[in-house]
């Protein structure tokens, strides 16, 4: 079922997630839901916060955007993307990478505002899976991206808060028009 996305504005896309403690049914249909709500919406990851749900849960599909290539290893071995896509993470912890690279990003709870964001090139990123296994991958290129920015809103954080201040000046009148309509 396609969920409704929550709009900037609204205070779950503030709030830290709790953590996944078990995979419940409704956890299940919730993580289902997310992928069919990402697809329709054409991105590439989506947190439970998006659609109203204060969760660490989240869905990452990096696989239909050939024009930013990613790469994954998993065990220190290169590993097929398309094999690990669509994520579904459950309780994501992250460790950077220090170099740092700007690349464009948008938000479904942002709509049409992209902005270059500064990120680490690469993550580690540790995470339990539905099937009660567990994910230890690292991640370069869109993936990397896609992972912070998704764990960021795991624990409250959106991209505003890392653009910098001349492209928040610039979607000072959209944040706030978005602000009221969520009110
Ligand atoms: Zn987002």
């Amino acid at each position: 079922m396609i969920r409704k996305i929550v709009m900037f504005g609204d205070p779950v896309l503030r709030t830290v997630g709790a953590k996944v403690n078990a995979v419940s049914e409704e956890v299940k249909i919730l993580a289902r839901d997310m992928i069919e709500t990402m697809n329709d919406a054409d991105g590439v990851g989506l947190a439970a916060q998006q659609v109203g749900v204060a969760l660490q849960l989240a869905v990452i599909d990096v696989s239909s955007a050939e024009d930013r290539p990613s790469e994954m290893w998993v065990g220190g071995q290169p590993v097929e993307l398309k094999g690990y896509m669509p994520m579904i993470l459950l309780n994501p912890v992250i460790e950077l990478g220090k170099e740092r690279e700007l690349g464009t990003e948008g938000c479904l709870s942002f709509p049409k505002m992209n902005a270059e964001i500064p990120r680490s090139a690469k993550v580690r990123c540790r995470a339990q899976l539905l099937d009660g296994g567990e994910l230890d991958f690292e991640a370069t290129g869109l993936l990397a991206r896609a992972v912070q920015h998704e764990v960021d809103h795991l624990n409250g954080v959106l991209f505003i808060d890392r653009m910098n201040s001349a492209a928040k000046a610039a979607f000072a009148g959209k944040l706030k028009r978005l602000q009221k309509s969520a009110r």
